[in-house]
Formats: C-alpha cells, sequence, structure tokens
C-alpha cells in the first residue's frame, strides 16, 4: 500500500532528505501536504514537483505569492497558511504518515495533532518531544499513533533494540543506550577562543550538512543534551542509563549495551537519507541514495569522554532531565532565543550556555501537568531568556 505523507518543514534540511528519499520510490510514498514557514519559492518548486494536495506557509503574504506562482504554472496545489492550517494537514484522513521536521517549539501543536490522530510520526523536531515529553509519548501510546525516530542517533538505538525495535527497553535485557557524538567544529578549540566564534563558523560542522539552529546546537552541544532527554522519552530509560560517547568520524550513529556484554552499534555513512530511508520503509528497507559504508576507507574509528567544562550546554540538558517538571520545555525555550539571538550577532557563543543557565535559575520548576503548563513554562522562559540577553554587551 502506497504511503500518503504530510511533510512538515519540507523547505529544510530534513525536508529535502526526505524528498530526495521519496523520489526514488513514487510507487511507495506520495505526498498530501508540503509545509514551509517564509521560503515561498522554494516550496513552488517542491510543489510543482510533487504535486501535494495542499501546502502551507507561515503567513497571508506569502500564501499569496505561493498561490499566484502555483496557478500560473497550471497546478492544483491548494494553499493555506498560520498554525492551524499546519495542525490540519497533520491530522487530515487524507495522509497517513506525517514527517515532523519544523524546527523549535513550532513544532509542537502539528506534532501533537498527528499523535492525536492516531498516524505514523516520523519524528526528527525533537525539540517538540523536549517541550512536552509525557503527554506527548501518553498522547502516542492512548491513541495507538506509530513513531518511528529520524534523529540518527535515536534511529541507530531504535534498530539495535531487540527484535529491530519491535519490543521496547523493558524487555530483552538492555542495560544501557550509548549516543554517539561527533563533539561538533569546536571539539579540540582552545576553550578561552570561543568566545569570540561566528555564527559562520559555529554552523561549519565537520561531518553533518544541516539547518543552522541545530548546527549551532551541535556546536554547543545543546543538540546533545537535547537528544538524551529525547532518548529518555522515546525509550523509557532513566538519565543514568544514557551515556554520550564522543566519537568524531560519526560512523557509529549509537549503540545499546546488553546485559551479557554485548554492545550492538548502527553505522553508517553521515548522510541523514539513511534513517529517513528506514523510518519510511520500516520494517522494509528501501536503497536511500546513500553509499555504502567503506570502513578500509574511514580505517580509524576513536572515541573520547564528553568535556562537560567546555560544553555547559550538555551539563544544564542533564540537569534539566534529572529536575523533571518543566525545567526541560524551560531550557529548550531559553536556549531557542539564545541560539537565535547567537545567529543575529546579538549575543557572543559563550553566552548561549550563560543564557539558559540564568534562565533555569530564575525561574521555579513544577510539575508539567498539562500542555497549557507547559506552554506557559516556554513562554515564562522566553520573556527571562529576552531580559538576561538584552543585559549582555553586544559581541565586538
Ligand atoms: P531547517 O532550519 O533546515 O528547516 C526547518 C524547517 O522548518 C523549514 O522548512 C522551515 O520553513 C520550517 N519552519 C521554521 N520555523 C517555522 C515556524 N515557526 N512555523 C512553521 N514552520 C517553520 O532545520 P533542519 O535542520 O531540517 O531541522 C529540522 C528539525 O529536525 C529540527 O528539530 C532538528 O533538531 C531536527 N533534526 C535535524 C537533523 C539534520 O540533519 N538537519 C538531524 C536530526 C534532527
Ligand atoms: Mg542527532
Amino acid at each position: 500500500m502506497q504511503k500518503r505523507l504530510t511533510l512538515l518543514g519540507s523547505t529544510g534540511s530534513i525536508g529535502d532528505s526526505t524528498l530526495d528519499v521519496v523520489a526514488r520510490h513514487p510507487q511507495r510514498f506520495s505526498i498530501y501536504a508540503l509545509t514551509a514557514h517564509r521560503n515561498g519559492e522554494k516550496l513552488v518548486e517542491q510543489c510543482l514537483r510533487f504535486a501535494p494536495e495542499v501546502a502551507v506557509v507561515g503567513d497571508a503574504d506569502t500564501a499569496a505569492q505561493v498561490e499566484r506562482k502555483l496557478r500560473e504554472a497550471g497546478s492544483k496545489t491548494v494553499v493555506t497558511y498560520g498554525p492551524q492550517a499546519l495542525v490540519e494537514v497533520s491530522k487530515s484522513d487524507a495522509c497517513d504518515t506525517v514527517v515532523a521536521a519544523i524546527v523549535g517549539a513550532a513544532g509542537l501543536a502539528p506534532t501533537l495533532a498527528a499523535a492525536k490522530a492516531g498516524k505514523q510520526i516520523l519524528l526528527a523536531n525533537k525539540e517538540a518531544l523536549v517541550m512536552s515529553g509525557d503527554i506527548f509519548m501518553g498522547t502516542v501510546r492512548d491513541s495507538g499513533a506509530v513513531l518511528l525516530p529520524l534523529d540518527s542517533e535515536h534511529n541507530a538505538v531504535f534498530q539495535c533494540l531487540p527484535n529491530g525495535g519491535h519490543e521496547g527497553v523493558q524487555h530483552g535485557g538492555v542495560t544501557k543506550i550509548i549516543l554517539t557524538a561527533s563533539g561538533g567544529p569546536f571539539r579540540t578549540r582552545e576553550p578561552s577562543t570561543l568566545v569570540n566564534v561566528t555564527p559562520d563558523e559555529a554552523c561549519k560542522h565537520p561531518n553533518w550538512s544541516m539547518g543552522r539552529k541545530i548546527s549551532v546546537d551541535s556546536a554547543t552541544m545543546m543538540n546533545k543534551g537535547l537528544e538524551v532527554i529525547e532518548a529518555h522519552y522515546l525509550f523509557d530509560l532513566p538519565g543514568d542509563r544514557i551515556d554520550v560517547l564522543i566519537h568524531p568520524q560519526s560512523v557509529i550513529h549509537s549503540m545499546v549495551s546488553y546485559a551479557d556484554g554485548s554492545v550492538l552499534a548502527q553505522l553508517g555513512n553521515p548522510d541523514m537519507r539513511t534513517p529517513i530511508a528506514h523510518a519510511l520503509a520500516f520494517p522494509e528497507r528501501v536503497d536511500s541514495g546513500v553509499a555504502q559504508l567503506d570502513l578500509a576507507q574511514v580505517a580509524t574509528l576513536t572515541f573520547e569522554k564528553p568535556d562537560y567544562a567546555r560544553f555547559p550546554c550538555l551539563a544544564l540538558a542533564m540537569k534539566a532531565l534529572a529536575e523533571g517538571g518543566v525545567a526541560s520545555a524551560a531550557l529548550n525555550a531559553a536556549n531557542e532565543v539564545a541560539v537565535d539571538a547567537f545567529l543575529n550577532r546579538r549575543i557572543g557563543f559563550m553566552a548561549i550556555a550563560q543564557t539558559v543557565d540564568a534562565v533555569l535559575n530564575a525561574l521555579q520548576n513544577h510539575s508539567a501537568s498539562s500542555l497549557e503548563v507547559v506552554l506557559e513554562a516556554d513562554a515564562a522562559a522566553r520573556r527571562a531568556a529576552h531580559t538576561i540577553i538584552d543585559s549582555l554587551p553586544v559581541p565586538a
């Protein structure tokens, strides 16, 4: 049976990789909806190529431009806009699978709507899970939705679980999950020089090509911290059974260790089309366009412990997970605001961790009892982050 997809965030890096895999298998996959925020031009190109029923953008002006260009080209794709339109295409009966690839908190509402509607969800948008892990996983359980991880580490763990992911970690003698991390562009850089790094330097990842927000998160290693929280919810394991291991070659995407001393790893070239193809075709395997791994050419795989002093964001995320409640939502919101300020050259690189730390210290933690409570904590953390950033000097 053909899978009909809603692709949230189609104009981003994950969106591109997903469409690349979809285009290789037109008999297996078709597109119901594509969504973009402001990049109308790229969305028009994608619509002309994949002929979705619906295209969603962020605002009325972009919608009008996209609509005009599509009509000129003879396309019948319906154009809608705004947050509610994202929710509609995610829960629509016309799609069975939702690829959640919007960056940041903006992805929460449509991804949660897909969960409520019992869809198969291919999750890249880790921020949604970090914000509302218990609520999100509870919704998935109640509705019978199927959640497949796209994040390369979590996809690797899923592949290494007992019976290829068909059983959770509570069975089958799993002792630990080991998330690998490249260490980003600043793994070996003299820490005292990190204050001066530019957004372009921070976005130059040694192994992966990704959107700018996650690239900065990789440079601070907040990304790995968010991924520990993501793994905690996805696989229902406490933080102390999730290890982080630096592996600069990014060939082993993560591992699962077992009671008998076995460690299972998933390997591959660092290209998101592999986890995307795995999740799209699950439980089958299809061509992703990624070259086969040549281990003789890779020759050396190395490992080291993470340096929490160099990467304070990683420690902050671990602390937020240990605290529970709305601490993860506040951490995520403060980080989104701080990364945006860094990308706009309003604060320096080291001020990202400083801002997140100050926000977590300023806010009172409490239980994440409902989605409203989580969204309030998110908003409060954003306000606190803006106040802290206003008091910081503009970098030279
Ligand atoms: P990106 O910046 O390249 O793309 C983001 C997409 O989200 C774009 O289509 C954009 O139009 C859309 N978007 C942005 N703000 C929006 C808003 N307010 N409302 C609606 N849509 C909005 O990001 P990316 O690198 O593709 O990452 C997407 C998600 O996948 C992130 O959560 C990231 O952490 C996760 N992820 C990415 C990679 C990767 O290799 N790029 C790997 C693992 C996980
Ligand atoms: Mg990852």
